[in-house]
């Protein structure tokens, strides 16, 4: 049997009090490589009353103390960055290069961590009334969880815990329970670098973890990324019990190519969008929506580049272009789609269910499905999958209604030479985060991730200085300091001598 993943509780590895455990796959072999134990109300207090007893005196450490840690952090994650891309190609299936895409978008958080001081500096402002003044601060928020899903093993945690533990909180990841091994392995780099004990935390599990940390009192602030429908139960849950929650969601992303674009570019841009790390990205270019009479020549650059693409198991050093799915469920979810599609009536022009068969791994080459209609579900639920949705329109005007009918709204990119057409595009299309001849406008570290409907719920967004703001809570102090008899309250600054 599998060995078992332990938890991280003071800065320990120990096993887990849950009884009941879930298989950890290979998804290019299909193989259990460990068991996750699935963590329930006791475990979950024993790693929050660790990070709560840790609290006071990590918050008291010095900010600069607390980025110098994320400085050790970054040589650690950068010595072992080989191990670490591996480990996420091995649970989670990606490619290599992508593994490695992925971490280095992980590191860059670490980065603007190590850098969060100056963003901690408040405001004053002297007389504000007659020998007033007055000044803001920022103070950590307390213990935080993090909870984070299968398709980032490393840089989703990554876009958590470096800010909060910077900001002066402590921290509970629980990584999904599918990817649970580069979770472990960062931990521990994380302890290596000096973290003093309690500070940062892991458990293990599913939906009844979450629960028991949704509604832990000595919990303060959660961070969520996954899929809507949990994306919402978390927010809603949370803040009813009185926790601070930033939740992202599940997206479908738009691919505009406007009629004077380069179809060569977009087509690339497009291939990339839909079918990198196998379409398991919450930016996944998911529908791609060509104007007008171009819309066939793209087709035929997409289709052909896309039929190209080697699709294989990952794990072993393999050169191709596309690993697997994650689970041999959701590969089954992927496949359902295209027989849902093409009973809806859109055009399959693309099976990638041909070929995939022998290896054990959950392979699914690349699909697409021309002639969409936004009525149809594959225009308007995620798929998740190396499935791209063509749907063709005749205007811009015609694009920007099915953004408008589109219930998310993280990602949307737009292919043009027209300088006019890009700013209405991202003047007026109904997603938060934009691209312009760009397929994936992820942004990274400094800036928010700004999902937009159901693609996020909460206030202050993760990542960049929202990420700060939603770590942090204000604090405003007003002092008079009265003079004495003798004392002048003028200025002596205007004083002529
Ligand atoms: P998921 O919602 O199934 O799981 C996410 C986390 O929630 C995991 O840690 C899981 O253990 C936990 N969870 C699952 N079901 C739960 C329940 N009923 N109650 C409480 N907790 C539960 O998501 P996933 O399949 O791991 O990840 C894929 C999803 O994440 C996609 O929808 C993708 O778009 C989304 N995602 C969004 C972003 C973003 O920034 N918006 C980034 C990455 C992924």
């Amino acid at each position: 049997m599998a060995a078992t993943v332990p938890l991280l509780v003071g800065n320990k590895q120990r096993e887990a009090r849950a009884k009941s455990s879930g298989n950890v796959f290979n998804p290019s072999t299909g193989s259990i490589i460990a068991q996750v134990p699935l963590c329930t109300a006791d475990d979950v207090n024993d790693a929050v009353s660790a990070a709560a007893a840790a609290l006071p005196a990590w918050a008291a450490t010095p900010a600069v103390e607390r980025a110098r840690l994320m400085f050790r952090y970054r040589e650690k994650l950068e010595a072992h960055s080989d191990e670490i891309a591996r480990l996420v190609t091995r649970e989670h299936g990606k490619t290599l290069s992508e593994s490695r895409a992925s971490l280095q978008r992980g590191i860059e958080m670490v980065e603007f961590a190590a850098g969060i001081p100056s963003l901690l500096m408040g405001q004053t402002l002297p007389n504000i009334a007659s020998n007033v003044d007055c000044e803001t601060m920022r103070h950590p928020v307390g213990v935080c969880v993090g909870i984070t899903p299968f398709n980032f093993p490393a840089m989703v945690p990554l876009w958590m815990f470096p800010v909060a533990l910077v900001c002066g909180n402590t921290f509970v990841l629980k990584p999904s329970e599918k990817v649970p091994l580069t979770a472990m392995r960062m931990g521990e780099l994380l302890v290596e670098s000096g973290l003093p004990e309690g500070v940062f935390n892991i458990v293990h599990g599913g939906r009844d973890c979450v629960e028991a940390l949704l509604t832990h009192p000595l919990v303060a602030a959660i961070s969520f990324v996954g899929s809507t429908n949990v994306a919402r139960i978390v927010y809603e849950t949370g803040t009813k019990h009185g926790k601070r929650v930033q939740a992202a969601g599940g997206a479908k992303n738009h691919l505009i190519v406007m009629p004077d674009a380069d179809l060569d570019q977009a087509a690339a841009a497009i291939q990339a969008a839909a079918f990198g790390c196998a379409g398991e990205r919450c930016m996944a270019g998911s529908v791609a929506v060509p104007i007008g009479n171009i819309a066939d020549p793209l087709m035929e650059r997409i289709v052909d580049r896309a039929s190209k693409m080697t699709v294989g198991p990952t794990d072993n050093g393999e050169k191709v272009d596309m690993g697997p799915v994650i689970t041999a469920e959701h590969l089954d979810k992927v496949k359902s789609y295209l027989d849902i599609g093409a009973n809806e009536g859109a055009q399959l022009a693309l099976d990638g269910r041909k070929g995939d068969a022998g290896s054990g791994g959950y392979l699914i080459g690349p699909s697409v499905l021309d002639r969409v209609t936004p009525e149809m579900r594959v225009a308007k639920e995620e798929i998740f999958g190396p499935v791209l949705s063509v749907l063709r329109a005749n205007d811009l005007e015609e694009a920007l209604a099915v953004g408008r009918a589109c219930p998310y709204g993280n990602g949307a990119s737009i292919f043009t030479r027209s300088g006019y057409a890009a700013r209405q595009f991202k003047m007026h299309f109904n997603a938060g985060m934009i691209g312009i001849n760009i397929g994936v406008p992820a942004p990274m570290a400094w800036f928010p991730f700004t999902g937009w409907n159901q693609s996020f719920f909460g206030d202050l967004h993760i990542q960049g200085t929202e990420g700060v703001q939603f770590y942090t809570r204000q604090k405003m102090t007003m002092t008079r300091w009265f003079a004495s008899a003798s004392e002048s309250s003028h200025d002596p600054i205007w004083k002529k001598s």
